[in-house]
């Protein structure tokens, strides 16, 4: 099978590279084994939170100087400050092309309401999520958080606490009583937040929500609900808004997320309406490769016919998406056998404190300055390594995550559509 790109990995960074690619007519395949981070995320996107010497960032961009002399490795050091301004911009471009309306732009980060109900800070969120501006207050003075009866996955107590403490400002905690959800609540393994969303989206039970909300949230300005609502859109949440007369928000609950999902859902359809290729359940194993070129790729479903492209880019995630290994021989890139960062000594990989930056969160695939990667200290001519499998930096520590898989997937896709390393 022949195509201009492969794309290994279906997550933020893969998708959206292959997206930019189609959109400039590339014939672009996505193979994808599982889940990606997004299932597991927030929803917001983070571009630069916080600088390697913990001073936080409000204005992403202007921060990206001081960034470069404290983290020289950082992804975005390497295509240095202009080249992610542009991108960061056309980023946001390219989300709304998707359908996917967020708020917040990379000229200045906002703080978005935590489900602890505290405040971070992040680039881009989901509509349906409460913000403030940087150095801001919430715009109530009231507000009530509820959860669901027999919902584990979040707690509207802890949320409620945090913002009379830290916001200053009337929180009351109760839960909805929704007769609705008792199929699901049977069995508790299946009482999670995309089957109760699935429910509730549901236009015929916008009714009996409706009305419960307004019951729980007694005189409250501004309501906060668990994010198990609006699978596929705003839509449910929009309407219930109308229908409760007051503003409605949904708080991030633990995976699978609702607002995670959705973001995927719009860029796997953008891929798909585009032409491209998507191939999920399908595992890249290993690659053939022939002075310093990708000739083939061999996938598990396709077992011995490879999967042949002009150029490949390795989106494959972290540790987490097993786009990195750590085994007894020390962590390693398991397709192609990349140069990693790491450290030799085990005891090395992490730090005792669990609340410090961690070591091995900056592990990943060394790159060139365009992104190719490296092995054995040699660019290989059409593969390059983008997102989570990348390393040089530190998406938690650093609040970088979703900026460093857009700005690179875009960056790559430039490099392949204006051709600079096409042989
Ligand atoms: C739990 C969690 C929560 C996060 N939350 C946020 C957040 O709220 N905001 C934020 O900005 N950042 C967040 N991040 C950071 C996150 O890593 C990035 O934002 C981004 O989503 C990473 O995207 P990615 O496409 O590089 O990797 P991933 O999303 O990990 O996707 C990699 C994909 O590649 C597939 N894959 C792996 N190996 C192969 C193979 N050999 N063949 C085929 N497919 C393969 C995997 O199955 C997976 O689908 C979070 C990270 C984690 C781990």
């Amino acid at each position: 099978m022949q195509f201009d790109v492969v794309v290994i990995g279906g997550g933020l960074a893969g998708l959206s590279c292959a997206i930019r690619l189609a959109e400039s007519g590339k014939r672009c395949a996505v193979v994808s084994s599982g889940q990606s981070a997004l299932y597991f995320s927030s929803g917001s996107l983070d571009l630069l939170a916080q600088l390697p010497d913990g001073t936080a960032v409000s204005s992403p961009l202007a921060a990206l100087p001081v960034l470069q002399q404290q983290a020289p490795q950082h992804p975005y050091s390497l295509l240095g400050a202009t080249q992610v301004a542009t991108l960061a911009r056309e980023a946001e471009e390219l989300l709304q092309r998707c359908g996917v309306a967020m708020q917040g732009s990379c000229e200045w980060n906002h703080l978005r309401v935590t489900p602890l109900g505290t405040r971070r800070a992040t680039w881009l969120s989901p509509q349906a999520i409460p913000v403030s501006a940087w150095g801001g207050n919430l715009p109530w003075q009231h507000i009530a958080v509820l959860g669901i009866e027999g919902f584990l996955d979040f707690q509207p107590q802890m949320a409620a606490s945090s913002l009379i403490e830290e916001q200053k400002v009337i929180a009351e905690a109760a839960f909805l009583h929704l007769p609705l959800l008792d199929r699901l609540r049977n069995n508790p393994s299946e009482f999670r937040a995309a089957n109760i969303a699935r429910v509730l989206d549901l236009p015929e039970h916008l009714a009996a929500l409706a009305e419960e909300v307004k019951r729980q949230a007694g005189e409250a300005e501004a309501i906060f609900l668990p994010a198990c609502l609006g699978l596929e859109s705003d839509q449910p949440l929009l309407a219930l808004r109308q229908a409760v007369g007051r503003p409605v928000f949904l708080l991030p609950t633990l995976p699978p997320s609702v607002l995670g999902m959705r973001l995927y859902q719009a860029l796997r359809q953008r891929l798909q309406q585009l032409g491209g290729v998507f191939m999920p359940g399908d595992t890249v194993l290993r690659a053939s490769i022939d002075q310093q070129r990708i000739s083939g790729l061999y996938t598990r479903n396709h077992t011995d016919i490879p999967l042949r492209a002009q150029q490949v880019v390795l989106a494959s995630g972290s540790f987490f998406s097993n786009g990195l290994v750590a085994d007894l021989a020390g962590i390693r890139e398991p397709v192609f056998g990349l140069d990693v960062f790491s450290k030799a000594e085990r005891a090395d990989w992490s730090h005792p404190d669990f609340f410090a930056a961690q070591p091995y969160l900056q592990f990943g695939v060394k790159t060139d300055a365009n992104l190719r990667a490296l092995k054995q200290g040699e660019a290989i001519t059409n593969l390059y390594a983008i997102g989570a499998v990348a390393g040089g930096y530190d998406p938690l520590q650093q609040g970088c995550g979703a900026g460093v898989s857009l700005i690179g997937a875009l960056h790559v896709a430039q490099q392949i559509i204006e051709g600079h390393n096409v042989k």
